[in-house]
């Protein structure tokens, strides 16, 4: 089959690859029908995160047709249209019982790698390095699906693939991102980062409430479609977005403030600061980042929610700020399972149509080229599916 597979920083290639194949009574095979790229691929195309190897097939966002079902699966049928989440979760441990899927024990059969790297092992990821399972991705004409009796979400007749697939991810993601905000009514909440994340969560925290979003970024098609989600928005490299947040909120500062940006090296100053030797990322205390902004801007007892992805470890946070102004911080991979069927009957409803955040829709061929475009926000890019 062919495949994107990751052959270094900047570094994605189709390949032809060997067919997966059901290793485990549990795994089901699914042909993939669309496939997306996430901010959290560029982390890997950025060079931040450790343990990946040549040739490595990347991807976590996809969904498809069940081909084929090892024997103990029971709950899904071949032919069967199904989103899969990102985490790959068990189901059965402590961890997946009390909802926590993305921290599930069982999925990662390199967690003795990732506790060496980073200090603890969360669950498996499809396409997200060795230290997160080895596990091949779904940016491909197939993948085998692991858990597959307790992760696939069967897609009712009459939604389209571009409503659905973002099921796998950024809609769960914003959505979680936005209730950890614990939104109250009259609340404001301010977001920074309006890539496809930031995007899900400006309509979460409507859906679930807020009076108001401020939306922050630079990018004039994302602060665009931030305002298309009735997000005010703020330009950072325009005003001063501390100054800006107290002006709006009569000087009190958001509710719950949201860094839905993460690792992203833009406005945060990461490049030549990976530390490999370490696998630790820094943020030098001098330079404006999204964190350390959010954390200063957010109103006395309010949540500092925290969906954008960190690795290692972040130093010179204003810790005594955060902590003489009570706030709390909520953050995390996100328990997608948890979000699978409150989220479809959300799109079922009419609530919400995800396609919305799609600018591309392209050959699994023209990867390379998705890749670029997306990472350097060119061609009005803000999110793409790919086409095996
Ligand atoms: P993206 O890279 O498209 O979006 C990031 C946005 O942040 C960009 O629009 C960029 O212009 C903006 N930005 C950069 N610097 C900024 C600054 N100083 N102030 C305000 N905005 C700034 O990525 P995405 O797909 O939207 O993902 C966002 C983050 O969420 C990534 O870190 C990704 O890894 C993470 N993520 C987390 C989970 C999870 O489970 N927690 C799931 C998916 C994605
Ligand atoms: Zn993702």
């Amino acid at each position: 089959m062919k495949a994107v597979c990751w052959y270094g920083n900047n570094d994605v290639r189709l390949e032809s690859v060997p067919d997966p194949k059901i290793l485990n009574p549990r795994d089901a095979i699914v042909k993939i029908t669309t496939t997306a790229i996430c901010g959290s691929d560029l982390h890997i195309y950025d060079g931040y995160i450790p343990t990946m190897e040549k040739g490595d097939i990347l991807g976590h966002e996809f969904m498809g047709e069940v081909v084929e079902l090892g024997k103990a699966v029971k709950n899904i049928k071949v032919g069967d249209r199904v989103v899969v989440p990102f985490p790959i979760s068990c189901g059965g441990c402590f961890f997946c019982k009390r909802d926590l899927w993305s921290l599930c024990d069982n999925s990662n059969p390199n967690a003795w790698m990732a506790e060496k790297i980073m200090g603890h092992s969360p669950s498996g990821i499809f396409g997200y390095s060795h230290m997160l399972g080895g596990y091949a991705g779904g940016q491909a004409e197939y993948a085998r699906v692991p858990f597959a009796d307790v992760g696939l979400l069967k897609i009712p007749d009459g939604l389209t693939d571009e409503q659905v697939v973002f099921l796998t991810d950024i809609f769960p993601t914003g959505y979680m991102a936005a209730e950890n905000c614990d939104i109250q009514p009259g609340d404001i909440v301010a977001i920074w980062g309006c890539g496809p994340v930031g995007q899900f969560a400006i309509r979460s925290a409507y859906m679930l409430g807020a009076e108001r979003v401020i939306a922050i970024d630079r990018v004039p098609e994302r602060l665009q479609m931030a305002k298309d989600g009735k997000a005010e928005v703020l330009n950072f490299e325009e005003i001063d977005v501390g100054e800006a947040l107290k002006e709006m909120t009569g000087g009190r500062g958001p509710d719950a403030v949201m860094d839905a940006v993460g690792m992203e090296a833009h406005g945060m100053g990461l490049e030549g600061l990976y530390d490999k030797a370490k696998q630790a990322v820094r943020l030098e205390s001098d330079r404006p980042h999204v964190l350390r902004q959010a954390i200063v801007a957010c109103r006395k007892g309010g949540t500092v929610s925290i969906p954008g992805v960190y690795g290692g470890f972040i130093d010179k946070m204003p810790m005594g700020a955060a902590m003489n102004k009570g706030l709390t911080f909520k953050m995390g991979q996100t328990h997608v399972h948890r979000y699978l069927h409150l989220l479809l009957e959300r799109v079922q409803n009419g609530d919400i149509d995800p396609s919305f955040v799609i600018t591309h829709s392209l050959p699994l061929e023209q990867a390379p080229h998705a890749y670029e475009i997306f990472k350097h926000k060119q061609d009005s890019c803000i999110k793409v599916v790919l086409k095996p």
